[in-house]
């Protein structure tokens, strides 16, 4: 037994990639698997984020964030298909959680129009769109990166982006704005990455083997983002299959774009590193509203030199309900994958 043992352990030991600990995994759920939630710290990954997606999953990774700190990062948020549910002090509570966990951020949040939730049999979208909106100006507020979840809503979100913009200024928006396992089309990220005053280098694009590679456009996708804005994740709910879907990805990835598994670590690691070490700075009043460079140095932002041009002349004045109508539907929600996997 003793020896069937050890060779289980030597076999486990053995198995593990010698890039995985360039790998982070920035969007998963691992703790809904509750019998292996102690396997989660001992991932050789360099890191990976837990998304607690409402307030009954908040104190386990709230848990596990604060005992294994700068390896398991932490996420907070009502998801959209939760919104329904939340309670009436919810987005209080939220706040006090994430002022008490400095390195935390905010998700995942977002929109999801084919999501029919089984307590009612319907798309609770007003739900959805005022639990998303108050949860992104709080990540604005706190200045704390987000995760989004945007099923069939993409003329939703980016619309609502664009008001909170345009009613508040860019210092009311999250300082990183990662779109998870992102399944719209290449034309709908240049819609992001070119968005006016800067805000278009605060977007990213997570891609997991589960939810993206059931579509055969994914490829192509990541073949078009910048460099700098690309991560890759599992969204797995347990520990278990986080290593063999992380590597996947960053295979996948490396094939992409005519790189080495290395280097598709190496980079993915440095965006996410770039995202997720935000300074932790004290929320408050926005001092230098006008002055993207003074700003960007005061938030850790990555402005890039040729946003501004780019970002004012062409996407903006693109018609929502024509980008939404190209919308990828990959993500499945349909086939009924969503009730297991947030
Ligand atoms: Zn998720």
């Amino acid at each position: 037994m003793q020896q069937a043992k050890k060779k289980v352990a030597e076999k486990k030991k053995k198995k593990i990639h010698p890039l995985m600990r360039l790998l982070f995994d920035t969007h998963c759920h691992p703790q809904d698997d509750t019998c292996n939630v102690d396997l989660i710290p001992q991932l050789p990954v360099a890191g990976l984020c837990l998304i607690g997606v409402r307030d009954i999953d908040w104190p386990v990774v709230e848990e596990l964030h604060s005992r294994y700190g700068d390896k398991v990062r932490a996420a907070f948020a009502v998801h959209p298909w939760y919104a329904h549910r939340r309670g009436s002090d919810w987005l209080e509570e939220l706040e006090a959680l994430l002022r008490r966990n400095p390195a935390a951020i905010v998700g995942e949040i977002g929109l999801d129009r084919a999501a029919t939730t089984p307590d009612t049999g319907r798309c609770e979208h007003q739900h959805q769109l005022e639990v998303f909106e108050k949860q992104f100006r709080l990540a604005g507020r706190l200045q704390r990166p987000v995760s989004i979840h945007c099923v069939r809503a993409f003329g939703q979100f980016f619309e609502a982006v664009q008001q909170i913009l345009k009613e508040d200024g860019k210092m009311a928006l999250p300082p990183s704005i990662i779109m998870h396992s992102y399944g719209g089309t290449a034309g709908m990220m240049d819609s992001l990455t070119t968005m006016k005053q800067g805000i278009g280098s605060r977007f990213y694009f997570s891609f997991s083997p589960v939810i993206n590679m059931r579509s055969p456009k994914t490829v192509e996708v990541i073949k078009h983002i910048p460099q700098d804005r690309l991560l890759i994740e599992t969204d797995q709910n347990t520990p278990t299959s986080i290593e063999d879907d992380i590597m996947e990805m960053c295979e996948i990835v490396a094939k992409a774009r005519g790189w080495s598994v290395e280097q598709a670590a190496r980079i993915t690691l440095e965006n996410a590193q770039r995202v997720f070490d935000f300074p932790r700075i004290a929320p408050g009043p926005p001092e230098m509203d006008d002055d993207e460079g003074a700003f960007a140095s005061l938030a850790g932002l990555h402005v890039r030199d040729d946003d501004g041009a780019k970002a004012n002349a062409t996407s903006n004045e693109k018609d929502d309900d024509e980008e939404e109508e190209e919308e990828d539907d990959s993500d499945g929600a349909s086939s009924g994958w969503w009730v297991k996997r947030p």
